[in-house]
């Protein structure tokens, strides 16, 4: 680890930044817990530490997606009150896993609860999340027959354990409230007709507990986006409070050269000089989830804009200089550099993404600096 962390690319995360963000989510919603959605290594920005920072300020509930990332998150948080939510569809021959962890995954099916139960030791228990389909389409019971008999097995067993009932919402970062509206109206329907009590509820992903935070309820909110400091939705729909910013990509520079008039660069060589310039590389490509795709893409230096020319390749990217800058000068993809900004959002435009998939994809070579 620490020979990684000398690598002269690297991401430097604001942890307070991110303490910040779930307060003002939490009184912006008028949420009295959070559950804090730590999967993919916290959308890229470091599980373990991530967790551990909001644990300092009381949040004791965590998602992830997976029983390994479930497991790792045991091993760092063992505390009794700390609960660790599996979001998504679990093979169900890791139960045993699960009930050592302390793991609830999410069940959507009473067949699925039944094989778990068959390898549950007696005297032991596993916590599950009861998931309702109201409109995603891909886990959960998806009627009010089914809710109400996922949840009279689980009512009925010893050996299971309700830690709460979910839904997740399609559009809550639509303008087009229609959707949306339908899946509320399912939720509430199903879970009041199966008498599912409401202490049990939580609904609100980042988009519904930023705009939709008066029509649910919000006493959990399980939120992702808006701890690490972007806005959730499309760029039509504006955050209401500010977040913390909370992520930057730095590399330096490693080599400075000349191009003459004529002279290209990269794979392809796409790019061309057409008069003289001065060029310089960056130790960073797209296996470090700096997509190809960026090519053309600002990047700043010495508090002034830039930018990539020529293909991004594996591991090293070349960037356009205004003059000489010595080796070892600090760019700015991500984040702030004098009264120069870019966004992560800026990044997730111009690759035609989405902030998630970005941060996701940052890979594991870039060391994450607190
Ligand atoms: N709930 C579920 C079931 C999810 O899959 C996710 C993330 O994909 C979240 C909550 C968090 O979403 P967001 O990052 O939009 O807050």
């Amino acid at each position: 680890d620490e020979i990684l962390n000398l690598r002269p690319t690297w991401l430097e995360i604001d942890l307070k930044a991110i303490q910040e963000n779930a307060k003002k989510v939490m009184s912006y919603a008028g949420a009295k817990r959070l559950i804090a959605v730590v999967k993919a290594n916290a959308y890229g920005h470091g599980m373990a530490a991530v967790a551990q920072a909001l644990l300092e300020i009381g949040v004791t509930d965590f998602a992830v997606a997976t029983v390994g990332e479930g497991v790792a998150l045991r091993e760092k948080l063992s505390q009794e009150n700390v609960t660790i939510t599996l979001l998504g569809v679990q093979d169900v021959k890791q139960t045993p896993i699960m009930v050592k962890y302390r793991l609830a995954p999410a069940v959507g099916t009473t067949a699925w609860l039944e094989e778990a139960m068959s390898q549950i030791t007696s005297g032991q228990q596993l916590n599950v999340q009861l998931a309702v389909d109201t409109g995603m389409g891909r886990m959960g019971a998806h009627s009010e027959a089914a809710v109400k008999s996922l949840y009279d097995v689980i009512k009925s067993s010893e050996q299971l354990v309700l830690s709460g009932v979910f839904t997740h919402f399609a559009t809550a970062d639509d303008n087009n409230e229609t959707y949306y509206k339908k899946q509320v109206d399912s939720f509430y329907q199903w879970v009041q007709a199966a008498n599912i009590p409401a202490d049990y509820w939580h609904l609100a992903n980042s988009g519904s507990a930023i705009w939709h935070h008066n029509e649910i309820d919000t006493n959990t909110i399980r939120v992702g986006s808006v701890l690490y400091g972007y806005n959730p939705g499309t760029p039509d729909l504006p955050m209401p409070f500010e977040l913390s910013s909370v992520l930057s990509l730095k590399s330096k520079i490693g080599s400075v050269h000349r191009l003459e008039t004529g002279e290209s660069v990269s794979y392809g060589a796409t790019y061309t000089a057409e008069m003289p310039q001065w060029v310089a590389t960056l130790p960073i490509g797209y296996a470090d989830g700096y997509l190809r795709r960026m090519s053309g893409m600002k990047v700043l230096v010495d508090g002034h804009i830039e930018h990539v020319i020529g293909r991004v390749t594996m591991d090293q990217i070349v960037i356009t200089l205004n003059k000489m800058y010595p080796v070892g000068t600090v760019v700015t993809l991500i984040g702030q550099d004098g009264e120069q900004k870019i966004t992560l959002e800026d990044v997730a435009n111009y690759a035609k993404s989405i902030p998630h998939e970005i941060l996701t994809t940052l890979g594991p070579r870039l060391p994450r600096h607190y």
